[in-house]
């Protein structure tokens, strides 16, 4: 039996088996946990089904989160499928192409500003409100960060200012829904190459930089993040709340490294 057996869970993000969230999909169905998908739009619609029912799943939703008669008419449905769950996973966020090249204060605009935070900050809030009525005790939300909430990424722009907001949404919903004993977390997962992280100029000169900056020297896979998300998906994890757990191979917990040559150097003189 799975650690989470009896849990159900619906999973917002899934655009391709690269993506985070269908890392997360495979780790909570390994662990028992039943699952319900959306996709974005039509385009994503067939696909999606696909993969839900590869994983023991016949729910696939539409969802498009900047559209609220859509955020109502999910959890509509939902409760129609499931009446009660436990668990959502947000793994959904976006700016406009031309935010994520060239310099943050060169590519900023009003409207860029307003997309990047309503799609991957307030939509996560939002379907908190939405799901709220049909969580049950000991419900656990989960979102996806990245270190640009915290420190200034090249290229990152905009998408840094949105989820810094995304994190400050994790610290005010734990608390609000705490005493309903439904706890609320995410996870800031080091880059990995999926289609959303491709939109971000220099991608993947960010991937080598992190690598080579790790203490594992690795970067991580989405396996590792939906491992770690599965956990704080579960009683396990009863006690975590309103935490931002770094899922990033220890990137953001070293001051300074040195290059991978410089490894082989040391280990020589030793
Ligand atoms: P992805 O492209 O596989 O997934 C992004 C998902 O967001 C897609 O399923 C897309 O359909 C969905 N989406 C975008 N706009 C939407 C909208 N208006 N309505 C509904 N869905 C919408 O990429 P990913 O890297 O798996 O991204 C998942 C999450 O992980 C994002 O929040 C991303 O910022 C975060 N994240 C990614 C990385 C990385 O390096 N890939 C690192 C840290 C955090």
């Amino acid at each position: 039996m799975g650690f989470l057996s009896g849990k159900r869970a619906l999973i917002v993000g899934v655009a391709s088996k690269r993506s985070i969230a269908w890392g997360v999909a495979a780790a909570m169905h390994r662990e028992g946990a039943e699952l319900a998908f959306t996709y974005q739009n039509d385009k994503l619609k067939e696909r999606v089904t696909g993969f839900a029912s590869e994983v023991g799943s016949n729910i696939a939703l539409p969802l498009d989160v900047s559209s609220d008669a859509e955020l109502k008419a999910v959890f509509r449905d939902l409760e129609t499928e499931w009446g009660e769950f436990d668990n959502i996973i947000h793994a959904v966020g976006y700016a406009p192409k031309e935010c994520l090249a060239g310099t943050f204060v060169e590519s900023v605009t009003r409207e860029g500003f307003q997309i990047a935070h309503d799609i991957s900050a307030y939509s996560f809030a939002a379907m908190a409100r939405e799901a709220l009525p049909m969580l049950r005790s000991g419900s656990a939300l989960l979102t996806m960060s990245y270190l640009g909430a915290e420190r200034s990424i090249p290229n990152y722009n905009v998408m840094g200012p949105a989820k810094a907001s995304l994190e400050a949404c994790v610290r005010f919903m734990a608390a609000d829904l705490g005493p309903r004993n439904i706890r609320v977390n995410g996870v800031s997962a080091g880059p990995i190459k999926t289609l959303a992280a491709s939109g971000v100029g220099n991608f993947r000169k960010l991937l080598a930089h992190a690598k080579a900056g790790t203490p594992l020297r690795r970067n991580v896979t989405i396996e590792d993040v939906g491992n770690v998300t599965a956990f704080l998906c579960s009683d396990l994890a009863s006690a975590i709340t309103g935490e931002i757990v770094h899922v990033d191979c220890g990137y953001s917990t070293v001051g300074m490294s040195f290059s991978v040559d410089e490894d082989e150097e040391v280990i020589a003189q030793r």
